[in-house]
């Protein structure tokens, strides 16, 4: 066991410093189970994408970052098992060279499984479940310090994988997979709003993932993205709704170098470097940036949007970019997506976070109505008593967290406000 005094204290964008003591680092499955096992309060510590306090501790932190229990590919089944500590752009390298992909990945490659699917992380398109919904399996140490095994299909597996930190420490994951396919990445720019928003539900099915990235400011969206399945029998599209084809490959900032970015322009490649908005190679800095998220049904998709955009005058000078994408339900009970297939829409925030703070509960007013529900992984304003009307199976979880944690070893203040609603 690596242990060490928690001296680097924030998290990825440098806008939290977790007030946990101490970081284990297990280097093995024994190591872990002693470290739950002695611990009184204990989260499992992801690659630190979240912008909240969600994975802090009152007291330890345990990251698995430096235990690697391996991957394991089961060409039948379909399933890869790996650890929860390892980051979906490393897998999705391994799987493509096995000739194997995963469903779909976020915007950053660099963000682990474990934290990744705790907080239900997406990418998009509208027949894509989240990154939780390709979860099969997961092998989790539970307070005492045992080890549980669960699958799908097996009593409250749907209410363990989106299980924010709240359950245990995911030792490793087993996922769904396919066989390899290739993408292509199409842009289009200046997009008239109204165009898109009277024909809403086939725009976003225009390609496998469609992501619209807007300041909320004008008529036009300033970029769609499309990227499509080589193998999906379906022409990619040459014009869209009156957009300019890109002519050159963008960031979704305006005015930011795409470097950084996957490849664009329709040339065709492997999922692993097409599904992402960001490469692997590209390690990003610091911070810079703040996000919050909100999930509404698709029925409201148009009219979150609206109101969005009544509300750019407010947004857009604290706005680097926005980015809306959809998401397919799932059965999952925290699940930002349950029982509902919907539209995520993102802000990507200046670091100016006492004034993103001030604007999120007008935002969150305007969606309130259309029963928004908050990334849990990123910045926003609603409790427990706001959040537990929107899922149905949130008594569910509270219960099951209750049972599976009776002394609250996972609890951190974070979950007590979301979750439990109590101060602690
Ligand atoms: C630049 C950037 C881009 C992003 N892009 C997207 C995007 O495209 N789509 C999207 O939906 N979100 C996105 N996010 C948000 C991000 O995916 C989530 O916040 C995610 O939870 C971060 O994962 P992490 O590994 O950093 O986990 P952390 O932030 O470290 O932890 C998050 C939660 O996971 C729990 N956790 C971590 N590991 C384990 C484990 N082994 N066992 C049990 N619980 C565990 C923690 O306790 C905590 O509750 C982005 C964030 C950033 C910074």
């Amino acid at each position: 066991m690596i242990e060490e005094q928690v001296r680097d204290r924030l998290n990825w964008a440098g806008n939290y410093e977790y007030r946990a003591r101490t970081i284990e680092h297990p280097t093995s499955l024994a190591d872990l189970r002693r470290a739950v096992a002695g611990a009184t309060r204990i989260s499992a510590l992801g690659s630190r994408h979240s912008f909240n306090d969600i994975a802090d501790s009152p007291e330890t932190l345990v990251s698995l970052d430096v235990l690697d229990p391996g991957v394991e590919v089961d060409e039948r089944a379909l399933t890869v098992t790996v650890g929860a500590g390892v980051r979906y752009g490393v897998l999705a390298e391994h799987l493509q060279r096995r000739g194997f992909a995963l469903h779909n990945l976020a915007s950053l490659p660099h963000i682990s499984v474990g934290g990744a699917i705790a907080t239900a992380t997406h990418g998009s398109g509208n027949a894509n479940g989240n990154l939780a919904t390709a979860v099969v399996g997961l092998e989790l140490v539970t307070a005492s310090g045992d080890v549980l095994t669960v699958g799908k299909g097996d009593a409250d597996f749907d209410g363990m994988v989106v299980g924010l930190g709240a359950l245990g420490v995911v030792h490793r994951v087993t996922l769904r997979i396919e066989p390899t396919f290739e993408v292509r990445q199409d842009v289009f720019t200046e997009v008239p709003w109204d165009a898109v928003l009277a024909d809403y539900d086939a725009a976003t099915s225009s390609a496998y993932s469609v992501s619209l990235f807007t300041d909320w400011a004008g008529d036009t969206i300033g970029q769609v993205w499309l990227k499509s399945r080589m193998d999906s029998g379906s022409d990619v599209p040459a014009q869209f709704y009156g957009g300019v084809p890109a002519d050159r490959a963008y960031h979704p900032v305006p005015g930011v170098a795409a470097d950084h970015c996957t490849q664009q322009l329709g040339v065709p490649g492997p999922w692993s470097d097409r599904l992402a908005h960001f490469r692997l190679a590209f390690t990003p800095s610091n911070g810079q940036e703040l996000q919050t998220e909100y999930l509404v049904g698709s029925e409201h998709a148009v009219e979150a949007i609206q109101r969005m955009r009544e509300l750019a005058p407010r947004i857009t000078p604290l706005l680097q970019v926005s980015e809306v994408r959809s998401m397919a339900a799932d059965e999952l009970w925290l699940s930002t997506n349950y029982q509902r297939p919907g539209i995520g829409l993102h802000f990507t925030w200046k670091p100016l976070q006492d004034e993103v703070e001030a604007l999120l509960p007008e935002i969150e007013a305007a969606l309130a109505p259309l029963q928004a529900r908050p990334h849990w992984g990123k910045l926003f304003a609603a409790e427990a008593a706001h959040l537990a009307p929107l899922y149905p199976r949130f008594d569910d979880f509270r219960a099951l967290a209750l049972r599976m944690d009776p002394e609250g070893k996972f609890r951190n203040p974070f979950l007590d406000r979301t979750i439990f609603g109590t101060t602690p």
